[in-house]
């Protein structure tokens, strides 16, 4: 399938019309921003680690029963996709405390969680995505009522799989963002699962191998990256 023009440039990737209408292709870069944009930087190889894994993972979803935007990749940094019209909610689940979590709550980084919980951010750059819940979602009309439980449903089940996923290379899934799509009316994921979206740390060290270590400049978040790439076996 072949790119035509660009629809969109984000923050870590472009996105391509083709000439099948229900088709985007998405480029994965290696620019790497924090803090709504404030902070850029670049994390070298990372748009293949991003794009490989992502394709991996909405892979095994896909075994597993959870229907994604996933259809072919065509190059290391580039892959084909379902094209929808994204629900604008960032959905986000964390099984320990950390980041925005610890930060309002007062709860230090690690601590463990009665259960797994979900939040919901508006996603709006402009606005920086606020955090929300499932009755100003509905005022909004970002979603309707059937939505948010489809999405809350599918974001605990992605969870369970994920974490399995991880554990079984020596990564605890601490918490991780997802969006989700209309797609000839249907609700399926979208975007990326990927160290840009996911906290992964090291089960033995507690290292962390996800975007902290550019955003806190822990320093080596390409060798964090190639790690997990590594570890999921995508390196060979
Ligand atoms: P951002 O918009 O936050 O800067 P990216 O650089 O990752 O993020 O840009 C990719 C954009 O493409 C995101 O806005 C995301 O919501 C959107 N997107 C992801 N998957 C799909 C899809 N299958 N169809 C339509 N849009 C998508
Ligand atoms: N996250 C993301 N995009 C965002 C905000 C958060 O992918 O715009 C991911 C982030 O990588 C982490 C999880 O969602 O895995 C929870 O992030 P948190 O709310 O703790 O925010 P942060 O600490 O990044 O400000």
């Amino acid at each position: 399938m072949k790119e035509l023009e660009m629809m969109y440039e984000g923050k870590a990737k472009k996105v391509f019309k083709t000439e099948d209408d229900d088709r985007l292709i998405v480029a994965y870069k290696d620019d790497a921003t924090a803090f709504n944009g404030l902070k850029k930087g670049t994390i070298v190889g990372k748009g293949i680690v991003n794009n490989r894994m992502s394709n991996y993972l909405c892979k095994i979803l896909e075994e597993k029963g959870i229907p994604t935007h996933y259809v072919e990749e065509l190059d290391e940094r580039r892959t084909v996709v379902k094209k929808v019209e994204i629900v604008p909610l960032e959905v986000i689940i964390r099984n320990k405390a950390a980041g925005s979590f610890s930060k309002r709550l007062g709860v230090p980084e690690g601590t463990e969680l009665k259960c797994s919980t979900l939040e919901f951010s508006y996603k709006n750059d402009d606005l920086g995505d606020p955090l929300i819940n499932s009755y100003m979602a509905l005022a909004l009309g970002l979603a309707t009522k059937e939505e948010i439980d489809t999405i809350s449903e599918m974001a605990f089940k992605i969870n369970a799989i994920l974490q399995e996923v991880f554990r079984n290379i020596g990564i605890e899934l601490i918490d991780f963002k997802l969006e989700f799509g209309r797609y000839h009316g249907q609700i399926i994921l979208a975007d990326e699962i990927s160290p840009d979206t996911c906290r992964y740390w090291d089960i033995e060290t507690h290292d962390h191998l996800d975007k902290d270590r550019f955003r806190r400049d822990l320093g080596d978040a390409e060798g964090a990256y190639q790690e997990v790439y590594r570890r999921l076996g995508l390196d060979r």
